[in-house]
Order: C-alpha cells, then sequence, then structure tokens
C-alpha cells in the first residue's frame, strides 16, 4: 500500500522564475539531486520538469511542472514553468500560489526583460519573499558577477523587495547536477537561504474549507478526482463539501498529496480530493470545492485595478465603461463588463483606478481576492475586490 505522507515539517510553495534559458529547471532538477542524496527527496531530472504537463483549456495552453523536496527544516512544493507567457498565466491566475521565489538570473548574462517582468509579476500578485540564484556561476569571472549582483539588487529594490537584504547566492545548477561537489555546496547554501529568509507564512487554517480547482481527472473505478492548493481551512476524508459549478454537495472520499494519502490536508497544501459521486465533466478548473453553506457566488463588485503600461506589455489605448476583457480570479477565467463610474470616463495605461464590474456567470467572491484582466492572450491589469455587490 502506499506510503502515508506524514506531516512532520511546515510545507512552504515555491518557484523558479526568471528569463527563459538563465537555468531555471537545470536548478529545479539540481535541487532535487543534491537534496536526494540527504534524505527524504527523490531526485526528478531534467527531461521530467521540461516536458511539463500540458493543461489545454478554451484555446488557452498553462504549462507547470511540480516538483517536492524536503530540507533539514521544511517540506516544499516547487514550480517550475517552461515559457515566460505560463510565467504570467499561472502566477496571476493565482494557480501558482508562491510563499516565496527563487529569481534565476544568468551571471553570465545579467537582468534580461523576462527577469524584470517577473519581479513585477511576483510583486503584483503578493510573493513578498525572493531568494537569487546567480546562476551559471561555474562559468563567470568574479567582475562581472559582482556587476550583476549589484544590478540585480538594484532591480529588487526598485520593486520594494529591500534589495540590499535579499539572499544572492552564487551557484551553478548544470555543475551541481553533474556532482561537483563545489557546486553542490552552493545549492546547498542557496537552500539555507531560502530554508532561512522565506518565512513560512500565516495559513488560514481555521477558516472555513475552500480550494480552487486547478485540474480535473477521472480514475475509473474510484470517481472524479479534483487537485489544487487549499487556500484555506481544513478537509479530511468522510467531510461534506459544495462543489461550485456544478452546485454539488458531496463528500470527499480519498485526500492525497503527490501521490501520497494524507489524513487531512491543510491550507497552503498542494492536495488532490476524490470526489463522491461527481459525474466526469461536472467539474471544471475554475470552480471551487468549499465546507458548504460558507460561500454565496455572486457576479458584481467593485474592485482597485491596476492598468498596465504600454512598457510592462499592457494596451497602448485606454479602456472605457463597457469594456468586455476577460477576469482571471482564482483559477476560473470568465468574461466581465467594466463600468468606470461618471467621473473618469477612461483609464489609461498605468493609471490605477476604482471599477465595477459584472460579471458572465457567478463565483465565488470576497474582499481582497486578487484577480488579472486579459484579452487577446496578454494581461493588461491586476485588481483586487474591494466589495461584493
Ligand atoms: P530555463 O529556460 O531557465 O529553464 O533554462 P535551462 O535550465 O533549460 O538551461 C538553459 C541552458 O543553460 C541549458 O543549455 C543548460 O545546460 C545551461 N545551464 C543551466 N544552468 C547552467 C549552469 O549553472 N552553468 C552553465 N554553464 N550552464 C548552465
Ligand atoms: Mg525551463
Amino acid at each position: 500500500s502506499k506510503q502515508v505522507y506524514a506531516r512532520t515539517k511546515p510545507h512552504l510553495n515555491i518557484g523558479t522564475m526568471g528569463h527563459v534559458d538563465h537555468g531555471k529547471t537545470t536548478l529545479t532538477a539540481a535541487i532535487t539531486k543534491v537534496l536526494s542524496e540527504r534524505g527524504a527527496t527523490r531526485y526528478v531530472a531534467f527531461d521530467r520538469i521540461d516536458r511539463a504537463p500540458e493543461e489545454a483549456r478554451r484555446g488557452i495552453t498553462i504549462n507547470v511542472a511540480h516538483v517536492e523536496y524536503e530540507t533539514d527544516t521544511r517540506h516544499y512544493a516547487h514550480v517550475d514553468m517552461p515559457g515566460h507567457a505560463d510565467y504570467v498565466k499561472n502566477m496571476i491566475t493565482g494557480a501558482a500560489q508562491l510563499d516565496g521565489a527563487i529569481l534565476v538570473v544568468s551571471a553570465l548574462d545579467g537582468i534580461m526583460p523576462q527577469t524584470a517582468e517577473h519581479v513585477l509579476l511576483a510583486r503584483q500578485v503578493g510573493v513578498d519573499h525572493i531568494v537569487v540564484a546567480l546562476n551559471k556561476a561555474d562559468g563567470a569571472d568574479d567582475e562581472l558577477t559582482d556587476l550583476v549582483e549589484l544590478e540585480v539588487r538594484e532591480l529588487l529594490t526598485a520593486h520594494g523587495y529591500g534589495g540590499d537584504a535579499v539572499p544572492v547566492v552564487r551557484v551553478s545548477g548544470l555543475r551541481a547536477l553533474e556532482g561537483d561537489p563545489r557546486w553542490t555546496a552552493s545549492v546547498e547554501a542557496l537552500l539555507d537561504a531560502v530554508d532561512t529568509y522565506v518565512p513560512v507564512p500565516v495559513r488560514y487554517v481555521e477558516a472555513p474549507f475552500l480550494l480552487p480547482v486547478e485540474s480535473v481527472l477521472t480514475i475509473t473505478g474510484r470517481g472524479t478526482v479534483v487537485t489544487g492548493a487549499v487556500e484555506r481551512g481544513t478537509v479530511r476524508v468522510g467531510d461534506r463539501v459544495m462543489v461550485h459549478g456544478p452546485d454539488t454537495e458531496t463528500v470527499v472520499t480519498g485526500v492525497e498529496t503527490f501521490g501520497r494519502p494524507m489524513e487531512s490536508a491543510q491550507a497552503g497544501d498542494n492536495v488532490a480530493l476524490l470526489l463522491r459521486g461527481v459525474p466526469r465533466g461536472a467539474v471544471r478548473r475554475g470552480h471551487v470545492v468549499a465546507a458548504p453553506g460558507t460561500l454565496v457566488p455572486r457576479r458584481r463588485f467593485t474592485a482597485r485595478v491596476y492598468v498596465l503600461s504600454t512598457r510592462e506589455g499592457g494596451r497602448a489605448t485606454p479602456i472605457t465603461t463597457g469594456y468586455r476583457p476577460q477576469f482571471y480570479l482564482r483559477t476560473a477565467d470568465v468574461v466581465g463588463t467594466v463600468d468606470l463610474g461618471p467621473t473618469t470616463p477612461t483609464a489609461r495605461p498605468g493609471d490605477t483606478l476604482t471599477m465595477t464590474v459584472e460579471l458572465g456567470r457567478d463565483l465565488p467572491l470576497e474582499p481582497g481576492l486578487g484577480f488579472a484582466i486579459r484579452e487577446g492572450g496578454r494581461t493588461v491589469g491586476a485588481g483586487t475586490v474591494t466589495e461584493v455587490l
């Protein structure tokens, strides 16, 4: 029988970000390799991470690889994504709920456009702690690396990360993967920095259970399985839950994490829930599983919104009342109509404003909920719900 997941250490969600080819996937593989030699972690090879599962939904393909590992003090779920567009989608939609991030910057190349965009994105979605891996240090000379380090600290400071205090560790994912002792030690130093610098976040374990559905699988003979990160509360086998979307009440008949059954899952855990009697096709990404009677789905709200500047990849022209983009709330994407009110007829790229939104369908909404606004496959705004109407 399967080994049961034992919660012996705090769990954190982390991920690599940074410009394409700076070594995110190599470093992810190297971390599992280095930790596998210390014990509980299973080594995951580069190829297994880079061929991340593709999830196609309504013409949008989302790629994320989830890898797990354990240091002496913590259990981590780590996400790595193949392309820049995957970062934008997964981070802003909340599919990648990061408690902290490892910013991978090639010491040979320095800051590149996606390096800066990921830092901006991290700030927007509320990632409060970043640790820097100055990668490819095996091939870079010290003076050049010093300059890159300065440049990265300045970038972080410019985005409110207090760049002087951020740990910057010189590593070589490639050499560590090859077993070179010096660079293996560099990856260990990076992990120590993550362990000490990224705090265990406050989890809303006491709140009513809520899980935004990331993906759905059907296991023949067992039923429908939904996966995702528990946003708040706890859930255990036998609990009654409401599935918002099909609006069906059901019972949880299995709880697993990374293929291992667990007695109880809690806020922050990445889990799979087996749901009794929910027909195939009734549950989709974007639906929400929650404690019964705790959520009232609605479609109108006011929000504080930042319209991305043209330089950040946003629109070239203003938005006006009647604008109908896609709204990404938790894992859902829904069309919505914007009302800017009588005083501000238009909002230009770079503006921050209050707006009223009417969604095309009801969703569980609450003040403080973050969301992204997208059109034509790109992000044009980021906002927070201020009031549900
Ligand atoms: P990603 O796009 O950020 O995931 O980058 P990859 O991990 O796919 O690496 C891109 C390229 O950089 C590959 O050819 C790697 O072998 C190489 N690379 C990655 N890490 C290092 C490193 O530490 N040193 C050197 N010299 N090359 C590296
Ligand atoms: Mg990669």
